[in-house]
């Protein structure tokens, strides 16, 4: 079974406030980037990466990868306006062959061989698509622009879902076809009428949004 990643990284990260994308902030004395590039490259689940970079930073992405030695770069691409444009202009460059495409945002830097695992398994299963997510903890409340609570929403049954998100090629491929906007593959598979299962995450996918996340991240590290 050929097993091809795609680590999304071109976004502009501007709650960060810096004056390059979020892929190239600083995170322990290299750029962000590195660290899940590093580890796809080491994953023995994993045959090959294509990189999505941020528009005009395709260069430094490149020579990043060659840096980290990760041979299983095959491509590299401008990634585009949102996220889904970016995984779009990525998946136009995994092979025709691959069987499993498995998405990542680089955003999310300890992706670990374990998360892999989990949700490459359910694909042998049946399932078109598999997700890491954690239950919500914290009481929900829908809150109104003057910052009045509307509405209590149960929590029950609902989970924070994160990346690496895997999938049959073949359906991610058809899913992308679709006109639909999601926020994540996912929602895009699921509005497909493609059945999605969910297995247990890792609270260090945390998403680097802000300094405080970052971190985080490196005390993680
Ligand atoms: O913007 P958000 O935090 O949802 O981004 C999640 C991941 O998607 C990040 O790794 C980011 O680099 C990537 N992304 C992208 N292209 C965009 C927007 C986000 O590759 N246009």
């Amino acid at each position: 079974m050929s097993v091809w990643a795609i680590l999304v990284a071109a976004g502009r990260g501007e709650r960060l406030g810096l004056d390059r994308p979020k892929a190239f902030a600083n995170l322990v004395d290299e750029p962000l980037l590195a660290e899940p590039l590093r580890r796809l490259d080491g994953s023995p689940w994993i045959d090959g990466i294509v990189l999505v970079a941020p528009p005009g930073w395709e260069e430094p992405a490149i020579l990043l990868a060659e840096e980290e030695g990760c041979g299983k770069v095959h491509a590299c691409v401008a990634g585009g306006e949102t996220r889904s444009d970016s995984v779009r202009a990525g998946l136009a460059e995994v092979p025709a062959d691959a069987l499993v495409v498995l998405v990542h945002d680089a955003a999310r830097p300890l992706v670990s061989d374990e998360v892999v695992a989990r949700v490459l398994a359910p694909l042998s299963e049946g399932w078109d698509g598999v997700v890491p997510g954690l239950p919500i903890g914290d009481t929900l409340k829908r809150v109104g622009s003057d910052g009045g609570v509307e509405e209590t929403v149960s929590r029950d049954r609902l989970w924070a879902v994160q990346t690496p998100q895997a999938f049959l090629a073949d359906t991610l491929r058809r899913a992308e076809e679709g006109a639909v906007d999601a926020t994540d593959c996912a929602g895009l598979v699921e509005a497909a009428g493609g059945r999605v299962k969910v297995v247990d995450g890792d609270p260090r996918l945390l998403k680097v949004t802000s300094e405080a996340d970052l971190e985080m991240v490196a005390g993680w590290l």
